[in-house]
């Protein structure tokens, strides 16, 4: 006899769930996706224990019809597809009929459920994928998916759930999402006793961050509207990709991805590629290592899009992934430049900016998932968790509320605040002086200005060196004598890589001897003693973080680099002409907002902010 077998399909179920099923909220994503898939309005979601003890998925969606009830457990059972064409085409979240019967080999899973054209429900409960029972049951149209005891007969996975909060974060973190990918439809979410969330149908995706979020984080935010991006077909027709959702400003800088949510036709997915773009898209307005939060929707031609490359579904690929990765990239830039928004000084007296509609009960969604991942350290019982609760969203309420105070401002009317928000207030700022040589102090038509004047001076340069970059050369300076540098191998090889590009940005160099570079000349307003430095930065920023990254990338990093050195520095004081000058040419450059590595320029105290300070408002 042979030494191979053919597996049971228990053992084939129990594999998959491997892939399938890593955590609670894998189960509540394949659940949810299914509901999705039935056409649910109204998804209701319970927890307990963090989706260890309890996870269920109750929804009013088609239900499924008493042969099919059963036959959704079978391995490779599906609905969504029948033959190999669709595959090309899916418009469903789900289409592996992987997850129910892998779910069910590793809980113990009750399903009631009743299609609307029937009269009575069936209910079927398995244990670790054995039918206990199937029964006849009264039951209102729609499916509810009940999972017990999670990974109870595979010790080996139970032991690397975590704790109770950080598989609910993970869960709520997903359902959120959902909603937003969802406005149409309402979502509650319980964990025990608690409400987590609970949000009813509303007709715009904005109303939906409204309510998920709340008006504070809304403020953050910037709606990208409807990007379009149009690609001819050789047989003469066109694929177009559109772009939706919000980004927050480079002042929003998150330590890690997890307020990163991309959507490929309505699926929730990580992708590298998107994930690529959006960086790009803050590449010089955030330091490396920040992350920004976005909420982005891509949807094209499903056959632009190959998402069965990942059991879990949450990776694609996609057919023109250049032109994918280059339209988002340039559509959330394009969007922060025009945006320009500026950092306003934190004010602990200033109250939330909304204050109607239950304010107790809303809290913004970073708060929500920071005061989760703190209950995780302090091990807070789960009945501290915050509560979403939302009624009557209405986004344009937000700029309602108007200034009471008439004018005691030196500097012209008190305008409505935000009306400013932008740098266009630059222009007009009347500088008051320096502040410990480092700062210039300025009043503005909209409040009290705060200018970093090492990283103002830096954006200048950095955009006039790309500037000239891109019209020809760099201005630059010839060393009385050449400057010669030592190299290391991986210096060496690096320098090969780049010399070109160095030298069309204001140096002169080339190659002197085995492992040394004759220095001649460098962008102007390099100090002599700089330069060698600089050399050895740009080798540095080449090496590390640049080096799969695209020629415009390099350019930009070796343009932070010069300017950056070359920038008047702080503990400097300025004469006023200098200060006057700084000012003028900041107001002029197309992003003043933050330096190119992505530190604020600008800090704002509003007026408002001032008022309310002196309790005048
Ligand atoms: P897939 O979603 O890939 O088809 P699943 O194992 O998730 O596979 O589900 C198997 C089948 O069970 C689905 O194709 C669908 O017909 C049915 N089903 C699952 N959940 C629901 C639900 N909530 N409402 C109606 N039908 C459902
Ligand atoms: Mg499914």
């Amino acid at each position: 006899m042979g030494r191979i077998r053919v597996l049971s399909d228990n053992i084939a179920n129990k594999i998959a769930a491997g892939e399938v099923v890593e955590r609670p909220a894998s189960v509540v994503k394949e659940l949810l996706e299914n509901s999705l898939d039935a056409g649910a309005m109204d998804l209701r979601i319970a927890i307990e224990a963090g989706g260890r003890r309890l996870i269920r998925v109750a929804d009013n969606g088609c239900g499924m019809l008493r042969d099919d009830a059963l036959l959704a457990f079978e391995r490779h059972a599906t609905s969504k597809l029948s033959d190999i064409q669709d595959l090309a085409a899916i418009a469903t979240l789900g289409f592996r009929g992987e997850a129910l019967p892998s779910i069910a080999s590793v809980s113990r899973l009750v399903l009631e459920t009743r299609a609307a054209e029937e009269r009575s429900g069936t209910a079927v409960e398995i244990a670790g994928g054995k039918i206990i029972r199937c029964d006849e049951i009264a039951a209102p149209p729609g499916t509810s998916i009940t999972v017990r005891d999670l990974f109870y007969n595979v010790p080996a996975r139970r032991k690397f759930l975590r704790s109770e909060q950080t598989e609910l974060a993970h869960i709520a973190s997903l359902v959120t999402h959902y909603s937003l990918a969802h406005p149409s439809r309402s979502f509650e979410l319980t964990h025990g006793p608690h409400q987590l969330l609970n949000v009813s149908p509303v007709a715009e995706l904005r109303d939906r961050v409204y309510q998920v979020f709340g008006g504070q984080t809304m403020e953050e935010l910037v709606d990208l509207g409807m990007r379009e991006r149009e690609i001819p077909e050789e047989d003469g027709g066109s694929r177009v990709f559109v772009l939706r959702g919000f980004v927050s400003g480079p002042q929003v800088q998150k330590s890690n991805r997890n307020s990163v949510f991309l959507f490929v036709n309505g699926r929730l997915i990580r992708d590298k590629l998107l994930l690529h773009a959006l960086s790009s898209a803050y590449y010089n307005l955030m330091p490396p290592g920040c992350y920004p939060f976005a909420l982005l929707f891509l949807d094209c031609d499903a056959e632009e899009v190959d998402v069965n490359v990942h059991p879990a579904k949450t990776e694609v690929r996609f057919r023109h992934g250049t032109v994918v990765h280059d339209f988002v990239r340039d559509s959330i830039r394009e969007l922060l430049m025009e945006r320009r928004p500026v950092s306003a000084i934190p004010s602990r007296t200033s109250p939330a900016p909304l204050e109607y509609a239950q304010p107790a009960a809303r809290l913004p969604y970073s708060e929500f998932t920071q005061q989760i991942e703190n209950a995780v350290f302090e091990s807070q019982p789960v009945a501290d968790l915050p509560v979403f609760t939302v009624h009557a969203p209405s986004p344009s309420a937000i700029d309602a509320e108007p200034l009471r105070l008439p004018a005691p401002d030196t500097h012209g009317p008190i305008l409505a605040d935000g009306a400013l928000d932008s740098l266009a207030a630059l222009a007009d700022l009347r500088p008051l002086g320096q502040l410990h040589d480092s700062f210039i102090v300025a009043a503005g038509r909209d409040g009290l200005w705060i200018i970093d004047q090492h990283v103002a001076h830096e954006r200048i340069l950095f955009e006039k060196i790309l500037k000239e970059r891109r019209t020809g050369r760099v201005e630059m300076q010839r060393l009385l004598l050449p400057m010669v540098l030592q190299l290391t191998a991986a210096q060496q090889i690096e320098y090969a890589r780049i010399a070109d590009e160095l030298n069309e940005s204001g140096f002169d160099t080339e190659p002197f001897g085995n492992r040394t570079l004759a220095v001649k000349a460098a962008p102007a307003g390099i100090h002599a003693g700089d330069v060698e430095r600089l050399v050895f930065e740009i080798l540095e920023i080449s090496e590390s973080d640049l080096r799969k990254v695209s020629l415009d990338d390099l350019r930009r990093g070796i343009a932070a680099s010069i300017a950056c050195r070359a920038a008047i520095k702080v503990n400097m004081r300025l004469d006023p002409a200098k200060i006057d000058w700084l000012l003028r040419a900041l107001s002029q450059t197309d992003y003043p907002m933050t330096c190119p590595h992505g530190r604020p320029i600008a800090l704002r105290y509003s007026t408002r902010d001032i008022l309310r300070s002196f309790h005048r408002i």
